[in-house]
């Protein structure tokens, strides 16, 4: 099975694809990792996209999809795999078609999550400065306002999660991905799940949705 998994910051996009891949047994393949692997071990297009980051430049496609392409060719990707962050754009689904010909897509998920909502959770969130763990002050509260259950740790809020910041990237990222979940919608492999639910509703909703396309 291969599917694209998509939603905007706050629908909870990377842990639905973890619980996904262990389901479905396949590779959670998520590009920001695939591009960071490529680049520290130094592959011959890991160098390339390296030369473009420290340029300051953005990587061009074409780098983009060859580090994707030699992700897909790995064996273990043979039963199927969960793309998650690529493709970003038309030009880069229509380049992974092209990559992917003869066995083509199975769905592309779309995790939807009304604008409001988003907003709410993202600037809600708040993190710890000790070890990471992460906080919503309405969703999942410490026990003591602002601080970690766990070690104490001052409970912090990310620059990127200040409600006008997270305004600011929820609109950039509906902007771009309208024309992407438009592309699948016209392919007929868009599955549209209601990412208001619980986590355990929409995880359910997700595997109903591809488990029909086996
Ligand atoms: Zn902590």
């Amino acid at each position: 099975m291969r599917i694209i998994l998509m939603g905007p910051p706050g629908a909870g996009k990377g842990t639905q694809a973890e619980k996904l891949a262990k389901e479905l047994d396949i590779p959670h393949i998520a590009t920001g990792d695939i591009f960071r692997k490529a680049v520290s071990e130094g592959t011959q297009l890991g160098k390339k996209a390296k030369s473009y980051m420290d340029a300051g430049q953005l990587v061009p496609d074409e780098v983009v999809i060859g580090i994707v392409e030699e992700r897909l060719y790995k064996p273990d990707c043979q039963e199927g795999f969960i793309l998650d962050g690529f493709p970003r754009t038309v030009p880069q689904a229509e380049a992974l078609d092209g990559v992917l010909k003869d066995d083509p897509l199975s769905a592309a998920v779309y995790i939807d999550v009304e604008f409001d909502e988003l907003v709410e959770r993202l600037s809600g969130r708040r993190i710890c400065r000790k070890c990471g763990k992460s906080y919503h002050i309405k969703f999942n509260p410490p026990q003591v306002r602002g601080v970690c259950d766990d070690d104490e740790g001052e409970l912090y809020q990310r620059d990127d999660d200040n409600e006008e910041t997270a305004k600011e990237r929820l609109e950039v990222y509906m902007k771009n991905t309208k024309p992407l979940v438009e592309y699948y919608e016209e392919r007929g492999i868009l599955k549209r799940i209601n990412g208001s639910q619980s986590p355990d509703d929409v995880f359910h909703d997700i595997v109903k949705e591809v488990r029909e396309k086996l």
